[in-house]
């Protein structure tokens, strides 16, 4: 019996065999072909050495004085750690019945004696190559687990957050957490605040403000956007006509985002014309914005909401002009008085895109609006680039109704000066 032998990464095999040219002979093999090799003459010694460092491979002689092959091999497959270990049987006898016996104490293989060396190899091989892809997709299966485990848990957390968004949201409608702020709109060259866009806003009573990029998706979703919607439109259009109380001469009109799932319920035309009586608000200075994806959805009675709504004699903008897909057919087709520049082009500064869409709106007779002006500069680029109307930070960001006001008298200030 020889000890462990030094280096190899073809693979660790243990040989037990009571003969000792046996045990020398394949060693001998093994170790010029890279192999890592340990022998063992007895069955004990065997199934010490395999317990305390578990082989790639095993190649068993069946027949030995104090414990036959069989056994050492089913003592084996009894421990899980060395369970999955491939176990080669060797034997004199070519018998059925061996073989049978073989395999079904969990051998892998046969080999009869006299061994031919090429073909005891090209086994071990085989043998130990499919063990370690078999370990390789266990990994892999293990690893899958726990990502599938984390995955689960994150939408479990995604839906239970927007169960308990949409729950709240219920409740927001009744009791009246919304409010709208208001950003300017700009007349670049007179200065002039001419119009105002209202973003909804949640002061959610736990959780604080909530931004509409975060509920107005749930609220979609959920279908709750139409309630919403039309308190949207209520809400906007009396504060439209409390400014046109108090600034009869100034001609503010307000603007309202609209979102396309709104567009499948009809009763949002009668609540606009409803609204629009009540308030006497002049139908044209009620603009409504609807993105450009959900205008060139190809949903006919979202068309029709929007033709209805265009009869009443709202002005209809399309709102994030560029960031979507568009058909310039239907866009020709389509009853539209405005565009809005989408913001990421004057923020990352793309004049070729905000040309490109200005001189498109210009010839097709269309009013154009730049959003996201952050900085004096990109202001005078746009002037140069023909646009004339527009709104971002630069000039205020959105503020409540109050602050708005605030806004409006010192412009009509400036504006007298
Ligand atoms: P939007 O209609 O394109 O509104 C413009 C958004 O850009 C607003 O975000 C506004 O605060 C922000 N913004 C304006 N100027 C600048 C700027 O210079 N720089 C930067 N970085 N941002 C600027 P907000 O208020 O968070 O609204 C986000 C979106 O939520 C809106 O995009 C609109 O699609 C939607 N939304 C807001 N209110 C309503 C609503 O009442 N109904 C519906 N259906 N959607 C709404
Ligand atoms: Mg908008
Ligand atoms: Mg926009």
């Amino acid at each position: 019996m020889n000890d462990r032998q030094d280096s190899s990464s073809s693979g660790y095999i243990v040989i037990v065999d009571d003969r000792p040219e046996t045990l020398q002979m394949l060693s001998i093999m093994l170790l010029k072909q890279g192999y890592k090799v340990r022998q063992a003459n007895n069955p004990q010694i065997a199934l010490k050495r395999i317990f305390s460092d578990p082989p790639d491979a095993i190649l068993l002689d069946i027949n030995m004085p104090e414990m036959n092959g069989f056994e050492v091999c089913s003592q084996i497959k009894a421990r899980p750690e060395t369970r999955d270990i491939p176990v080669i049987f060797m034997s004199a006898l070519d018998s059925v019945a061996d073989k049978l016996e073989a395999f079904s104490v969990g051998g892998v293989d046969y080999i009869s004696k006299p061994f031919q060396l090429a073909e005891v190899l090209a086994r071990v091989d085989t043998h130990i190559k499919l063990r370690r892809s078999q370990i390789h997709l266990q990994e892999q299966a293990k690893l899958l687990q726990a990502q599938n485990a984390l995955l689960q848990g994150e939408i479990c957390e995604l839906f239970s957050t927007e169960h308990d968004l949409y729950e709240d949201l219920k409740l927001a409608v009744k009791q009246n957490e919304f409010e709208l702020y208001y950003q300017p709109l700009i007349e670049f060259d007179s200065e002039k605040i001419y119009c105002f866009e209202t973003l909804i806003r949640w002061h959610h009573p736990q959780r604080g403000m909530i931004s509409p990029l975060d509920f107005i998706p749930v609220a979609e979703a959920t279908g709750i956007i139409g309630e919403i919607g039309k308190w949207v439109i209520s809400e906007a259009c009396r504060q439209l006509s409390v400014w046109t109380q108090q600034f009869p001469d100034h001609g503010l009109s307000l603007s309202v985002n609209v979102s396309g799932k709104q567009l499948i319920d009809s009763s949002l035309v009668k609540h606009v014309k409803q609204v629009l009586a009540e308030t006497s608000i002049e139908p044209h200075k009620l603009k409504i914005e609807i993105t450009e994806s959900a205008v060139m959805l190809d949903q006919n009675i979202g068309l029709d909401i929007l033709r209805q709504l265009k009869n009443l004699g709202t002005q209809l903008y399309i709102d994030d002009f560029g960031s979507g897909y568009s058909s310039l057919n239907r866009l020709y087709d389509f009853p539209f008085d405005g565009l809005k520049i989408d913001q990421s082009f004057v923020r990352q500064e793309k004049w070729v895109l905000v040309n490109a869409i200005t001189m498109l709106a210009i010839t097709l007779d269309k009013d154009v609006i730049a959003e996201g002006i952050e900085t004096a500069a990109q202001l005078e680029t746009l002037k140069i680039l023909a646009c004339k109307n527009g709104q971002g930070f630069y000039f205020s960001r959105p503020v409540t109704a109050k602050a708005a006001t605030n806004l409006i008298n010192e412009n009509i200030k400036s504006l007298e000066s």
